[in-house]
C-alpha cells in the first residue's frame, strides 16, 4: 500500500516501463485507419510515463483539442490494453522545433526537466473571445444572448449550460461572459480536465482545503467543456460538491459541454439533473450566411491587425464558406491558408486557386456525417437508401446496412445510440452487433477488406 502511494507521483524507473511507443503507434493505425493516423495521431509523442498515466506530446493546441474531443475515449481505452494501471492522459504542447530535442530529453530519462502546467492554461482569460468578436447567426442566436443575459443578471440563469459539437463557439462564449464579468466579480474560468488537474494535485499533496476553498470563493465559475468527467467518479463527486457549495452561496455558474445534460454518458443522475437545473441552450452548425459573416469579419480583424489589405472575391469567400462544412475552427483554419497563400504569391486569389490550396486540408480534416456514409454505401451496393434502411432482413440489404453502421461508428463520433436512431431507430444493440460482425469480417474476408477500404476512400475524396 503504502509503496504505492509513494509510487503515484513519482515516473516510472526504466524496468517498470510497459510502454513500446513504436507498438502503440502500430496499433493506433491500426484501429483508426491510415488516414486518421497520418493526419493526426502520428504526431503524437510518448514525452513521460508515469505509473497510472502518461503525457502525450502534440504539435499544437490545434492538435490537441481535436485529438482530444473526437478521439481520446479511444487512445484511452486501446492504451489500456498496453498499460492496465493507467487512468489519465495529458497532452503537453511541443511545437515542431522542439520536438527533436524534446526526444532526445526523453530518451535521457534523469534529464526530463519537470512539466509544468501541461494541460489548459486556466483562470487566463482570453482578451481576443469577447463579445464584439463573435459574429450572431441563426445556429448560435439563443445561447448568445443568454450569455449576455447572464451579464446583466447574475444568478437568473443558474447554471447556464451551453452545448454543442466542436469548433462552434462555446469557449468563445464563456470567455467572453468571463470578460465581461470580471472587473466585478470574482471569476473563476477552468476547463474541466483542468479541474481535475488541480483536484489529483491537490489530493497527490494532501492538500484538499485548499483546493475546496480556491474554487468555492468564486461568485462567477465557469466550467468548459464538463463532458469532460465522464466515466470520473471521484471527480464527479468533487465538482458535485462544488457546484452545490456554489450555488447554495448564490455565485452564477456557466457550463459548456458537447451535448445536453441527459447526454452526458457515465455521468451521475443527480449531476446531470442539477446540470439541468438552469437553463440549457444549444449552438448548431452554422448556415451558409453566418460562415460568410465570419469570414468577412475575420478578415477586417487581420486587415486591423496588420495593416493590410486583404482582397477575397466575394466569391471566394463564398466558395470558403460552402466548402468549410465543420465547424468554425475549421473555417478560420482554412481561410488563413488562403489569406497566407496570397500574402506570399501577392495576388488575388481565383477559386481554382483555392481549391488547389484546399484540396488537402480538406482531404485531411473532412468531416464524414452519417447521412454521407448512408448515401456512399447505398450507391456502393447499388441498392436505395430507403431499402438500407428498411426493416428487411435479406442479406443483400442487411450487409451494406452492417458496413454502414459499422463506419458510422468508426468514422464519425456520433454515440451508438445516436447512430441506431440514424438507421430507422433502431436500438443500439444492434449497431454493436453491426460493428462486431463487420470488424470480423473485414479481418477474416479480403473481398470485405477491399470493399471497406474502397467505401473509405470515396467518403474520403468526396
Ligand atoms: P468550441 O469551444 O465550441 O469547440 P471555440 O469557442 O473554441 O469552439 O471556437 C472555435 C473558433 O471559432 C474560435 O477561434 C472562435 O473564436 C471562433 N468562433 C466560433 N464561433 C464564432 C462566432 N460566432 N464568431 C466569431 N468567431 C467564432
Ligand atoms: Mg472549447
Amino acid at each position: 500500500m503504502e509503496k504505492n502511494i509513494r509510487k503515484q507521483n513519482v515516473y516510472v524507473s526504466e524496468e517498470e516501463k510497459t510502454l513500446s511507443w513504436s507498438e502503440v503507434q502500430i496499433s493506433l493505425k491500426k484501429n483508426f485507419g491510415n488516414e486518421i493516423y497520418n493526419s493526426w495521431l502520428e504526431k503524437m509523442t510518448l514525452v513521460k510515463e508515469y505509473n497510472d498515466y502518461l503525457i502525450l506530446g502534440v504539435p499544437t493546441r490545434f492538435f490537441r483539442d481535436w485529438i482530444v474531443s473526437r478521439y481520446l475515449d479511444k487512445i484511452m481505452e486501446l492504451l489500456k490494453g498496453f498499460k492496465l494501471s493507467l487512468n489519465r492522459i495529458e497532452f503537453k504542447i511541443i511545437d515542431d522545433s522542439k520536438q527533436s530535442q524534446e526526444a532526445l530529453k526523453i530518451n535521457d530519462f534523469n534529464s526530463v526537466a519537470e512539466i509544468k502546467d501541461s494541460v489548459l492554461n486556466y483562470n487566463r482569460l482570453n482578451q481576443n473571445l469577447n463579445f464584439n468578436n463573435f459574429v450572431q447567426g441563426k445556429s448560435n442566436d439563443i445561447a448568445l444572448s443568454y450569455s449576455r443575459k447572464v451579464c446583466e443578471h447574475i444568478s437568473r440563469y443558474n447554471p447556464l449550460y451551453i452545448c454543442g459539437g466542436v469548433g462552434l463557439g462555446k469557449t468563445h462564449l464563456l470567455n467572453a461572459i468571463g470578460l465581461e464579468l470580471q472587473n466585478d466579480n470574482n471569476v473563476m474560468f477552468i476547463s474541466a480536465e483542468r479541474f481535475m488537474y488541480h483536484f489529483i494535485k491537490s489530493i497527490k499533496k494532501n492538500d484538499m482545503v485548499n483546493f475546496k476553498d480556491f474554487f468555492r470563493k468564486s461568485s462567477v465559475f465557469i466550467i468548459d467543456d464538463i463532458q469532460f468527467i465522464s466515466g470520473k467518479e471521484s471527480l464527479q463527486e468533487e465538482f458535485f460538491h462544488t457546484f452545490n457549495s456554489l450555488m447554495d452561496k448564490g455565485s452564477q455558474i456557466i457550463i459548456s459541454s458537447d451535448r445536453s445534460p441527459i447526454k452526458l454518458e457515465r455521468v451521475q443522475d443527480r449531476i446531470k439533473s442539477r446540470l439541468s437545473g438552469g437553463l440549457v441552450v444549444d449552438i448548431e452548425t452554422p448556415d451558409l450566411e453566418l460562415k460568410i459573416k465570419i469570414i468577412k469579419k475575420k478578415i477586417e480583424e487581420i486587415e486591423s491587425q496588420f495593416k493590410e489589405k486583404i482582397i477575397l472575391d466575394d466569391e471566394v469567400i463564398n466558395f470558403i464558406a460552402s466548402e468549410s462544412k465543420t465547424n468554425i475552427r475549421e473555417l478560420i483554419g482554412v481561410l488563413n491558408r488562403v489569406i497566407a497563400f496570397g500574402r506570399v504569391n501577392n495576388k488575388e486569389l481565383t477559386i481554382s486557386d483555392c481549391k488547389k490550396i484546399l484540396k488537402d486540408v480538406f482531404s485531411q480534416i473532412k468531416v464524414i456525417t452519417v447521412d454521407k456514409i448512408q448515401n456512399v454505401v447505398s450507391n456502393y451496393y447499388n441498392i436505395a437508401l430507403s431499402e438500407m434502411l428498411s426493416q428487411r432482413r435479406s442479406r443483400p440489404l442487411a450487409r451494406p446496412r452492417q458496413i454502414a453502421m459499422y463506419l458510422a461508428k468508426k468514422l464519425t463520433t456520433r454515440s451508438l445510440p445516436e447512430i441506431g436512431r440514424r438507421f430507422a431507430n433502431r436500438d443500439h444493440t444492434t449497431v454493436i452487433h453491426a460493428v462486431k460482425t463487420i470488424s470480423r469480417l473485414s479481418e477474416q474476408d479480403d473481398e470485405m477488406k477491399k470493399n471497406i477500404n474502397q467505401i473509405k476512400s470515396i467518403l474520403i475524396e468526396q
